[in-house]
């Protein structure tokens, strides 16, 4: 039989279609709202930010109408399988692709972020029965949500913000950093495909290959897109909190950690030097600055050089701000990005001081005002400040915090002191006696998020946190049974 080559285009065409694939060139037109899937991506991966945000507005029309709560909770579980079998793969690939942290730290935030981000069981009714009738207030999605996440924690906020938002009932088109864009569409591929193999629907969350601000802007300005959630630096949180658009910032922070007289010495050495080295400092909520009180100074240096700091002199100190830091152009200090997350021993080398890598942390003896203090530099180098009085120590930390209200931490046995830091700092995150990272659940009570919204108050989200709360009332009638 003889097909001509018309012929053989116009079946490819349909069985293409039929597959819900690609066109073989060009950009397909957008469909009608409400049609089939759109063509164009590679389980959730677009070309186009546009085709990103259809896909996902289609899939979340489909999940929330045909999806119970049950089968939110088991393609969440479904989530949870995958990312645990890729956690090393992904810990080794950010490494590689960012350039920054420690493996076997990325390992642990991965596993923290899998086993203890919440799923739709924290999304409760609240329920009140009264002489006039009936109340029911209950979260609901917002729809679609754009989700800018970071270099510094790349698929672990994938999987975060996946778990939180989708348990909410909605989808996300993630914009994720170009720094790690490779892995960041490895991982929401295995997650896409573990979601549509639990039965949930395509393109549940999707992104575009190439992420770019000119995308974030699109979104911003796209009715489909209903929520902005920005995980990262004050620059974006602040251009989100700009776009007009519902926003969730989570941004910068410059965690300060006061070691008052009355402290455990040993343990506040033991967890400073744990939580400031931990992935070699690049954590929003990891300690950046100590204020140790009097006495307790000298004996916290002491005990973070016994659990292996290196501890530099001033000369090496002011060597040291010049190699990694820079003039920030509206003022003050910035990080050089380049030392950004680099591990101790490469740090020092470059300044002539050879340590093992063993050595994960560098610490420094400086002022309240050096640039150490008061830049957020997201590496392993401590600076230590040995404050007159408990007052100046407040005074201090407050001011090197710069109002983020994101994480500080004390050294403390004496209530007071914690009560009144806690009070002046206000911080999302308070710890007391342990290593921040115990405020998102790592090696503390309570869930874990990579999403810390300080600027816009929701604090350490969960599904609660990308929900619409909606009521429904009864008038008094046949449902009261008292
Ligand atoms: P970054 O601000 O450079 O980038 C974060 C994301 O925002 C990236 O996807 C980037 O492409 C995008 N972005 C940057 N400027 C933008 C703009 N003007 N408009 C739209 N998008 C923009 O931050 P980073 O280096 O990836 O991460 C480190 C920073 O993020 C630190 O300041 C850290 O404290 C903060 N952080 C905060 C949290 C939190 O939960 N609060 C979590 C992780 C990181």
């Amino acid at each position: 039989m003889d097909i001509s080559s018309q012929e053989i285009e116009a079946i490819v065409r349909q069985v293409l279609s039929g597959m819900g694939a690609s066109a073989p060139a060009g950009r397909p037109a957008a469909p009608a709202a409400g049609t089939a899937p759109r063509s164009g991506g590679d389980r959730g991966v677009f070309e186009h930010v546009d085709d990103a945000v259809q896909a996902a507005w289609e899939a979340q029309r489909d999940w929330a109408a045909h999806y119970s709560l049950e089968d939110r909770q088991r393609i969440v579980e479904a989530i949870r399988r995958c990312a645990r079998s890729h956690v090393e793969e992904w810990s080794r690939k950010i490494v590689e692709e960012t350039g920054m942290g420690r493996y076997e730290d990325k390992v642990e935030k991965h596993l923290a972020t899998i086993n203890k981000t919440p799923g739709p069981e924290c999304l409760t009714t609240d329920a009140i029965s009264g002489d006039t009738g009936l109340m029911l207030e209950e979260y609901a999605p917002f729809g679609v949500i754009c989700s800018i996440t970071p270099t510094t924690n790349p698929t672990e906020t994938i999987i975060n913000n996946t778990i939180s938002m989708i348990s909410g009932g909605n989808s996300v088109v993630f914009n994720v950093h170009p720094r790690a864009k490779m892995v960041s569409a490895e991982c929401l591929q295995a997650l896409n495909t573990a979601i549509v193999e639990a039965g949930g629907p395509e393109n549940l969350i999707t992104m575009t290959r190439e992420p770019t601000m000119e995308n974030v802007d699109r979104m911003a300005a796209n009715p489909k897109v209903r929520l902005m959630a920005g995980t990262g630096g004050t620059g974006m949180v602040n251009a989100l909190l700009r776009s007009g658009k519902k926003c969730i910032g989570a941004g910068a922070g410059n965690p300060p950690v006061i070691v008052d007289e009355t402290a455990d010495i040993q343990l506040a050495g033991q967890k400073i030097y744990e939580g400031a080295s931990f992935d070699n400092n690049i954590l929003c909520f990891a300690e950046k600055e100590v204020f140790a009180v009097g006495s307790a100074c000298a004996g916290l240096i002491h005990q973070l050089e016994k659990q292996g700091a290196c501890l530099l002199s001033p000369a090496q100190t002011e060597q040291l701000v010049k190699l990694v830091l820079q003039p920030n152009p509206k003022g003050g200090w910035e990080a050089n990005k380049k030392w950004v997350g680099q591990n101790a021993s490469k740090i020092l080398a470059a300044i002539g001081v050879q340590v093992p890598d063993s050595c994960r942390l560098a610490v420094c003896q400086v002022p309240a005002d050096h640039p150490f203090v008061l830049a957020e530099q997201m590496m392993p180098v401590l600076p230590v400040v040995c404050s007159a009085s408990f007052e100046e120590a407040v005074d201090q930390a407050v001011a090197a915090e710069h109002g983020n209200r994101h994480t500080a931490s004390i050294f403390s046995k004496d209530v007071d002191h914690m009560t009144r830091f806690a009070r002046a700092v206000e911080t999302t995150i308070y710890v007391k006696n342990s290593a921040t990272k115990a405020g998102v659940g790592i090696g503390g009570e309570g869930h874990c998020t990579m999403t810390i919204a300080g600027p816009t108050g929701e604090g350490i989200t969960c599904a609660k946190s990308f929900c619409r709360r909606r009521r429904c009332v009864l008038a008094e009638g046949g449902l009261r049974i008292v």
